[in-house]
């Protein structure tokens, strides 16, 4: 059996506070806690003011092409942009990507030792628009790759293995 864990989004008890946003972005700062930048935040609640609502959507996969086929929402009747709630780290948009490096953003679930009771999103979350789950299911545990193994596979992808490893060689010198 597997653990899966999962947070709920209700969309209609969200208010904007953007609470998630300034912890999920300090708890991934570098030293932890020590600064918050929504931009580094792997949740990001998306804002339209003509049609007067707040969704966040929590940062999934990186994608290094653009997809060809596009979602497009009707909510209460209201038509939302392409790609508008879509969760990916991808190259036609700026959202989930460090404002600094330009690596993939990806929710890791505020995994740390010892475990925290709820991610922090969560937590912080005090109009319960989010709220967190987890429940057993049939199959293996998977070995989900870290921050660090998403970033260096980004790196590769954008330049190449032998470019990243002399400018590994190269740093671990200096
Ligand atoms: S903390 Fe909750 S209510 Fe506030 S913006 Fe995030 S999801 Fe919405
Ligand atoms: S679960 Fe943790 S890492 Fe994921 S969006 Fe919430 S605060 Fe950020």
């Amino acid at each position: 059996m597997k653990k899966v864990k999962v947070i709920k989004i209700d969309v209609d008890k969200c208010n904007g506070c953007r609470s998630c946003e300034v912890i999920c972005s300090a708890f991934h700062a570098a030293p932890k806690y020590s600064s918050t930048n929504p931009e580094r935040s792997r949740i990001r609640v998306l804002f339209d003011p003509l049609k007067d609502t707040y969704v966040p959507v929590i940062a999934g996969e990186y994608t290094e092409a653009e997809c060809n086929g596009r979602d497009i929402y009707t909510i209460n009747g209201k038509e939302y942009d392409e790609c508008a709630f879509c969760r990916a780290s991808c190259p036609s948009r700026q959202l989930f990507k460090d404002p600094d490096s330009d690596l993939p953003l990806k929710c890791d679930m505020c995994e740390e030792e010892p475990p925290l009771p709820e991610p922090l999103c969560v937590q912080w979350c005090l109009s319960d628009a989010l709220t967190y789950e987890e429940r057993e299911e049939e199959g293996e545990e998977e070995d989900k790759p870290g921050e660090m193994e998403i970033g260096l596979e980004a790196l590769v992808k954008k330049y190449g293995l032998k470019t990243v490893k002399d400018t590994l060689d190269r740093v671990s010198k200096s």
